[in-house]
């Protein structure tokens, strides 16, 4: 029988994706993938780094994977990602029962660092780079979805927000070849695919070494040529995320007006109001020039949903500044907001400024702009009501069996009745309720 390998995922698009990619290098040689610690040899905790709470979960796990573990199989227990990048050698001190440490970029050398695990070597560390001919190849079965893709098209961060571990975790950005973005495009089309998301901690940070694939595409930045690449394809269905504010040309939001398939939606981190914290933060964007991407945004002849990310709390952060952040949230009035109170990455440059904010603060700034945010988005989504949009039903819904559940071209989750033979269509639905962070319709008579 062939050896099992069960991979819990943590944190952003881009561990899913690894994760894909992992588990499509292993099933190649001679492995097999399982849903569960209890039937797996080897267990691999693909793990986050951005935030505190996100690395002390790895412990926990690490620790009621090492209790199923004491059963009398012998499992092979590894530390990849984010958090294996970062601390390294340091793990197997931290933690006897870890065989196996794989930073971030070795996931093409995984089927080989278990082997040596498993053939009794010790300790087994890789933190090195990617080689040259690594494989993007990730096989339809090992998606996440059958109607939904991610595209990894750069990867790592040359940003260094002083609050932000990514650079350290993910190394330099480096982009792939646009031809070959195009050609996976084109093969999940092939596949029946209904919608891909072009994924990258910045992907309009796109610069790839060659122009292969390009060729023949306009475009002010080569993000926004890929945009009107990729769109060429016909793929029903293309979302992007993560934008960073700095590098977010106008032209990207005329490549969304040229092209139906572009979806409308956009996540442009915004992480505070403040021009002081901005500057702290290294974001390299102003409050006022962040703004006037928003106004290229909302100002689009297509109606763009707008998301963001905030942190509160974070070192310096006056009263006075955070009431900024309460502001621009305002004006923005975004379509969803993830909210984070700021939490010390060791290494990064802002783990060496004094934690001005209490506990106590931080929470209760969360607290006030969390209620803000939740009576604007109410405002956002009852403004649905009476609209018909366009769904990919997805899967059945976790709340009621007789409902499926979708996402909208504008990345708004969407619940409605209907039956699996309607899964992997694209749909129209007429939206009669709202939730706190979904919509609720009614199949419109598709003829
Ligand atoms: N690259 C994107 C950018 O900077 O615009 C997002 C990258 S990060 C993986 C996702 C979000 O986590 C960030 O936008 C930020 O709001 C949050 N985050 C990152 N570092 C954090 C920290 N030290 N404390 C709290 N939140 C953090």
């Amino acid at each position: 029988m062939k050896p099992r390998v069960y991979i819990e995922t943590f944190g952003c698009q881009m561990n899913v994706a690894d994760t894909e990619r992992a588990a499509t290098g292993l099933r190649q040689n001679g492995y097999d993938l399982c849903d569960s610690e209890h039937d797996a040899d080897v267990v691999l905790l693909n793990t986050c780094s951005v935030r505190e709470k996100a690395e002390q979960k790895v412990l926990t796990r690490l620790g009621e994977i090492r209790a199923a573990s004491n059963k009398g199989r012998k499992l092979v227990v590894g530390v990849m990602g984010c958090v294996a990048q970062l601390e390294g050698e340091s793990i197997f001190r931290q933690s006897s029962r870890v065989d196996l440490v794989v930073g971030t970029r070795a996931t093409d050398r995984l089927s080989t660092l278990i082997e040596r695990a498993r053939t009794g070597e010790d300790r087994v560390l890789d933190l090195d780079e990617r080689g040259a001919d690594d494989s993007w190849d990730v096989s339809p079965v090992e998606r996440h979805s059958p109607h939904v893709a991610f595209i990894p098209i750069i990867e790592g961060c040359n940003k260094f927000c002083s609050f932000c571990i990514v650079p350290y975790s993910r190394g330099r950005e480096r982009s792939r070849a646009a031809s070959e973005i195009i050609a996976e495009v084109k093969r999940l089309q092939n596949l029946g695919y209904k919608e891909v998301h072009l994924i990258g901690q910045n992907v309009n940070s796109y610069r790839p070494r060659l122009e292969d694939g390009l060729e023949g595409f306009a475009g002010a930045t080569p993000f926004s040529r890929l945009l009107r690449a990729v769109a060429a394809t016909r793929m029903p269905r293309i979302k992007f995320t993560t934008s960073f504010p700095r590098d977010f040309h106008p032209d990207i939001v005329s490549a969304i007006e040229e092209n139906e398939n572009l979806c409308d939606w956009i996540h442009l981190p915004v992480q505070s109001g403040s021009d002081h914290i901005l500057k702290l933060m290294r974001r390299g964007h102003t409050r006022a020039n962040y703004l006037e991407r928003i106004d290229r945004i909302k100002s689009s002849t297509r109606q763009l949903a707008l998301t963001s990310d905030v942190i509160v709390g974070f070192p310096g952060e006056t009263e006075a500044d955070f009431r900024e952040t309460l502001s621009l949230v305002e004006a923005c009035s975004y379509d969803g907001l993830y909210l984070f109170k700021y939490s010390k990455r060791r290494g990064t440059p802002a783990a060496e400024f004094e934690d001005t904010v209490p506990e106590a603060e931080k929470t209760a700034r969360f607290l006030e702009l969390e209620t803000a945010q939740r009576k604007q988005q109410d405002k956002v989504y009852r403004a649905y009501i009476g609209r018909t949009v366009s769904v990919l039903a997805e899967r059945q819904s976790s709340r009621s069996e007789s409902d499926l559940m979708g996402h909208s071209t504008c990345h708004k989750v969407v619940n409605f009745a209907g039956d699996n033979s309607l899964e992997g269509e694209l749909i129209n639905v007429r939206i009669t309720e709202t939730k706190t962070n979904s919509l609720y319709g009614t199949l419109v008579n598709q003829h």
